[in-house]
């Protein structure tokens, strides 16, 4: 996956650690109860998200990766409180999301939005999409019905659409048009932090770029933080400033887009990375194949989540206690948009059982 858009802006990628990031994330954890028997009893709880701690600096866009099931999508949901924490803090812009209640929430709301991977099962097929994008105007009472349909007539135009395309009914669009309607309901409002799910996994690969690079286009004209979620890190490679790799709802690695991308430390980033196909056929990569499947969140390994699958794994360290999210030597411990990795061998305390 290639998108032509320029590179994410050196001021994000920077970002110091003397603003106060728009998103702050501790210790977040969500568990969902698996009921089962006649009387539908709890019998266990299966981990989505595990213990994450995030920042995300305004005008900066974070891209979160990870394998089907790791999470991801859960902490984003979390992010725009479409669920409520099991444990931990979110805020957002200094106000603590999940106790915001009353015109505070109502605000919130109006700030914090998200694309959806599938935009037609958020658009209601029997109205106009211009119906469906001016809801939230509705909703918050923003001018009169004149003034929506302008304003929804200037966001069709933003996405690449037009504005008669208002009277038109989802069905008569294409992927691509659809998840275009899908950025300019969500950014109606003009939000200052979006949650964007996978909004181009299920596109036609021809069509993810132009998205991509819309998507791109509008965070620097919007000035707008985002998390982007993908289950690929080729797709966000060309859209973040940072990177996050998940598995098993917690987060292995972080680190700036460049940093990540040619000096990864968590084992499972690189095997990711190994997975990438190159353009230029005179450079190989050796390919790390992972061997097993991801285990279930509803009973994970013990130690580090990923010893199992791990190629480099130690036993009796690995196996025994889980590695917390540090910072990699050599970075600077004080800046919150460090490299970190939480891995035994390649971050932190025990790089004298380093094997390789
Ligand atoms: Fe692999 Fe051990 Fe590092 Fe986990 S802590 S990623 S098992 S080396």
């Amino acid at each position: 996956m290639t998108a032509t858009a320029g590179d994410p802006s050196p001021d994000a990628a920077t970002a110091e650690t003397g603003d106060e990031p728009l998103v702050q994330v501790r210790g977040l954890r969500m568990d969902f109860p698996v009921k089962s028997g006649l009387l539908r009893r709890t019998t266990g709880h299966v981990q989505a998200v595990a213990g994450v701690d995030l920042d995300i600096h305004r005008g900066e866009t974070v891209g979160l990766v990870g394998e089907s099931g790791c999470g991801k999508s859960t902490l984003g949901r979390l992010l725009v409180r479409l669920l409520d924490p099991t444990e931990g803090s979110i805020r957002f812009d200094g106000l603590d999301l999940a106790a915001a209640e009353g015109k505070q929430l109502k605000q919130i709301r109006r700030d914090v939005q998200m694309i959806f991977q599938d935009p037609f099962s958020s658009l209601d097929p029997r109205a106009p999409v211009g119906d469906s994008i001016a809801e939230g105007l509705r909703i918050h009472g923003i001018g009169d019905r004149k003034a929506q349909t302008r304003q929804v007539g200037e966001m069709l135009e933003l996405v690449g659409l037009r504005q008669d395309h208002a009277r038109r009914f989802p069905h008569e669009f294409s992927g691509g048009q659809r998840q275009r309607i899908g950025i300019a309901r969500a950014l109606i409002l003009r939000p200052r932090f979006v949650v964007a799910d996978e909004p181009v996994s299920a596109l036609d690969v021809s069509v993810q770029a132009q998205v991509l690079n819309l998507l791109r286009e509008l965070q620097q004209q919007l000035d707008l933080t985002v998390l982007f979620i993908a289950h690929n890190l080729a797709v966000v490679e060309h859209i973040s400033d940072r990177v996050a790799v998940m598995y098993l709802g917690e987060v292995a690695e972080i680190a700036e887009r460049i940093t990540l991308y040619r000096d990864p430390k968590h084992p499972y980033t690189q095997a990711l990375l190994s997975a990438i196909p190159i353009a230029d056929p005179s450079l190989r990569r050796k390919r790390i194949v992972l061997q097993g499947d991801v285990p279930s969140p509803l009973n994970p390994p013990s130690g580090c989540r990923f010893h199992p699958r791990c190629p480099i794994a130690a036993p009796g360290v690995c196996d025994a206690s889980d590695p917390e999210l540090r910072v990699v030597d050599g970075e600077d411990r004080s800046s919150s948009t460090a490299h970190q990795a939480s891995c035994h061998l390649r971050a932190g305390d025990h790089q004298h059982l380093d094997p390789s």
